[in-house]
């Protein structure tokens, strides 16, 4: 039997899907699909079918009870996947901020007790209540920026108390909130003050304590490290990602961020997912990384903020044809970031990418980077029907206004989750149907 349509999103302007169209190549860099005057039609948290709304109901029955939105004059694309972000912590940086801008580095911040330390030592002095009411006020303008898919990282906690709690936190926020949230356990952020000068026990307890307790409490996918001078060296980086790896823990890496780590060859030879930042990798790095098939995650928004002027090497990625991921590292110290169309601005403007390259990027490329390309990130039959309708006709203008364009429409699991409050001005007549959600 076919499926009854339950939500039919229609007459778009453009529907962009991001989808490969079936090329051997993992990546729809050299043209993005638009369907003008495209439909999207969902049944139950499903798309069911894309194209236009002859074609999408030639075959399909809409149900009785269906919700149709009238998308004249907007643009719909996938829902946005941040796959790389840190929003659970407690407590302020905005002093750091200031500092920061009269000229005192990140690097003299971290070591005078500011960055991550400071984040830790909240974070242990609130209640768990607390962190959830923060992360939820935090996810809703996540949503309201197009996100459907974030990945949450643990990493403020640092200890195994700590660590485990901010874990259940973020187990508890999934239940809690339609932003689905993809968990990473992050101890090896920093090394904890009171390891200050024994370092290697704090490794020892990452492995033989944090690790197999997360895993064995199943609240993480993945198990990440902070490879950098000052944090984690690559040696000790390998040692927690293969814990991690022995342990079911899927490996990532933030990798040649504020120098050439050695975190590249680190990512490869352990077989991560994916290597974050890379603002100072090299030729070599790359050809490591794609050998060995880890997805590059592309975080320009971090390297503005920090004030830096070298960013990843994007252009040469999309030109290896490496399944490049653009995401947003909110955090509180160097990416107070929620929007990943501001951050894509920064993509196109500071590393060369297209509009179509930087929405794959943030939408099949971030779903690459947490492992569900074949769940999420394009619009296409048989995907979870999570989409984002855009009050523009061109899609290109969710880059070219840095930001500013928020969504119209946000549809997770083929749910409306989020409406903004303007329905005036867009150039649209709206949503119809028996149950408005
Ligand atoms: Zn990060």
């Amino acid at each position: 039997m076919k499926p009854l349509v339950t939500l039919l999103i229609r007459n778009a302007e453009q529907v962009v899907t991001a989808r490969t169209g079936g090329r051997p190549a993992r990546y729809s860099w050299r043209a993005a699909e638009i369907l003008p005057g495209g439909s999207v039609a969902c049944a139950g948290d499903r798309i069911v079918a894309v194209g236009t709304q002859e074609e999408v109901l030639r075959n399909l029955e809409l149900s009785p009870h269906a919700l149709v939105i009238d998308a004249v004059g907007c643009a719909v694309t996938p829902g946005l996947v941040d796959c790389h972000a840190h929003p659970v912590w407690a407590g302020s940086r905005v002093d750091e901020f200031e500092e920061r801008i009269r000229g005192v580095s990140y690097e003299e911040i971290s070591r005078r007790g500011g960055g991550i330390q400071a984040t830790v030592a909240a974070v242990r002095r609130a209640s768990e209540e607390e962190l959830v009411t923060a992360a939820l006020r935090r996810l809703d303008i996540f949503l309201s920026c197009g996100t459907t898919t974030l990945e949450a990282k643990s990493g403020y906690g640092l200890s195994t108390e700590h660590e485990l709690r901010l874990l259940r936190v973020i187990q508890r926020l999934r239940h809690m909130h339609p932003v689905e949230l993809v968990p990473t356990f992050l101890g090896a952020h920093t090394v904890p003050e009171e390891y200050r000068g024994r370092r290697e026990q704090y490794v020892e307890l990452l492995v033989n304590e944090m690790i197999p307790a997360v895993a064995s409490g199943a609240l993480a996918e993945f198990c990440d490290v902070f490879c950098e001078a000052g944090f984690f060296s690559p040696a000790e980086s390998e040692r927690i990602l293969l814990a991690g790896k022995d342990h079911g823990l899927r490996p990532k890496i933030h990798a040649e961020q504020l120098s050439r780590s050695g975190g590249s060859p680190v990512a490869a030879a352990v077989g991560a997912v994916s290597a974050d930042h890379l603002d100072w990798c090299e030729e070599e790095d790359l050809h490591a990384l794609a050998q060995a098939g880890v997805v590059p995650v592309n975080l320009p928004g971090a390297t503005c903020f920090l004030g830096k002027e070298r960013y990843a090497p994007a252009r040469r990625m999309i030109e290896m044809d490496m399944p490049v991921a653009i995401a947003t590292d909110f955090n509180p110290g160097t990416a107070p970031i929620f929007s990943l169309p501001l951050v894509g601005s920064f993509s196109c403007l500071r590393q060369g990418l297209t509009p179509a390259e930087a929405l794959s990027a943030m939408t099949l490329g971030g779903a690459w980077a947490l492992a569900r390309q074949d769940e999420i990130g394009t619009l296409e039959e048989g995907k979870r029907a999570d989409l984002v309708v855009w009050p523009t006709k061109d899609y290109r203008e969710i880059f070219y206004y840095l930001g500013s364009i928020r969504p119209r429409w946000v549809v997770k699991n083929g749910r409306i989750v989020y409406q903004s409050a303007d329905e005036s001005s867009l150039g649209h007549r709206g949503i119809t149907g028996k149950d408005r959600t």
